[in-house]
């Protein structure tokens, strides 16, 4: 198992060494950096994206038809996957969420959590959240202030609930 401070640690180094120092991140750019090739596209309904590694050749493939916020979450979650889970010669890791929830295999969850908790990471950095979160109006109310924060972000508003929660805010 992947401790939550590792992955958070991972995100942390990445951005630092690419100089990234404020939110929306560049996770396409990020991807490419860490060489990995985007291939948008069409599959069936249940996919959003899958990571496929071959030697000398990584693939984030993403659903083309899905929201722009939807799609970076699902180039953070695959790129976690890569960092954390591939043995980057030949692997696959399909994001599906049907394929999610009928998994049988815990070790399955757990590496889906995992690549999650690393999205949520990269997308959604601590210091850049504590950094926004004071430059907001405090007259706010809490559901606008998640609004304005998923769109600095460019994140889902359920994302930005979560990673609040799971950070300790009290929302
Ligand atoms: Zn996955």
């Amino acid at each position: 198992m992947i401790k939550i401070k590792e992955i958070e640690q991972k995100a942390k180094e990445i951005l630092s060494q690419l100089n990234i120092k404020k939110a929306p991140v560049p996770i396409e750019k990020i991807a490419k950096k860490i060489g990995l090739s985007i291939d948008k596209g069409i599959f069936g309904d249940t996919i959003s994206g899958f990571l496929l590694t071959k030697e000398n050749k990584n693939i984030i493939a993403v659903k083309s038809t899905e929201s722009e916020v939807r799609q970076r979450f699902t180039i953070a979650h695959e790129l976690g996957h890569y960092l954390f889970h591939s043995n980057k010669v030949d692997d696959i890791f399909i994001s599906n969420v049907l394929f999610r929830n009928e998994s049988s295999s815990t070790g399955e969850i757990r590496m889906e959590r995992e690549a999650n908790s690393f999205a949520a990471a990269i997308l959604m950095p601590v210091d850049f959240i504590k950094e926004e979160i004071d430059k907001l109006d405090n007259r706010l109310t809490v559901e606008d202030a998640i609004k304005q924060l998923s769109k600095k972000f460019h994140v889902s508003e359920v994302a930005m609930t979560y990673r609040l929660t799971n950070l300790g805010y009290n929302i």
